[in-house]
């Protein structure tokens, strides 16, 4: 594992040897993940990398799986609010929510009232992408555990 420092984060050449990288590199900053890799690729060096990024993807759903287990017709998943509610930014300032603030709805029977307020968490299925959570979905993993392990917000078991 590597801390970062100061400058930043040294690669060393023994790394990008390994990763058959060449002399000139380009590193990418994308959404949780930094990527380093040729400045020009031939179709064999694109398809390796494709399979690489394949197996990457496949070893993080299998971490995924192994922390939220299957879904064995759980009815919880079937029932999730996949939705973010959403309310006008002056509404929420008036009650002194942070604008980015994740709400949740509570319904009073039979009252024709539903009240919104935040949530205590930060996260919860409905920050996953559609596409996303079907993947993970068609994967066999348990939607709702999934949605507990994002509301908890703790550290996965490798
Ligand atoms: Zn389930």
């Amino acid at each position: 594992m590597k801390k970062l420092e100061q400058q930043g984060l040294v690669v060393e050449n023994e790394m990008i040897e390994f990763a058959k990288l060449g002399d000139e590199v380009v590193v990418t900053a994308l959404d949780h993940l930094v990527m380093l890799t040729k400045v020009k690729m031939t179709a064999l060096d694109m398809v390796k990398a494709i399979a690489t990024l394949a197996e990457v993807t496949q070893n993080f759903l299998v971490i995924l799986a192994k922390n939220c287990g299957n879904c064995e017709d759980c009815g919880h998943c079937e029932e999730m609010d996949t939705e973010n509610i959403k309310l006008p930014d002056y509404m929420l300032e008036t009650a002194g929510i942070p604008k980015d603030a994740k709400l949740i709805a509570y319904a009073e029977e039979d009252s024709g009232i539903v009240r919104v307020e935040q949530a205590e968490y930060e996260h919860d299925i409905a920050d996953i992408p559609e596409d996303i959570r079907e993947l993970l979905s068609n994967y066999g993993i348990c939607m709702g555990e999934l949605d507990a392990l994002l509301v908890k917000g703790e550290f996965l078991h490798g």
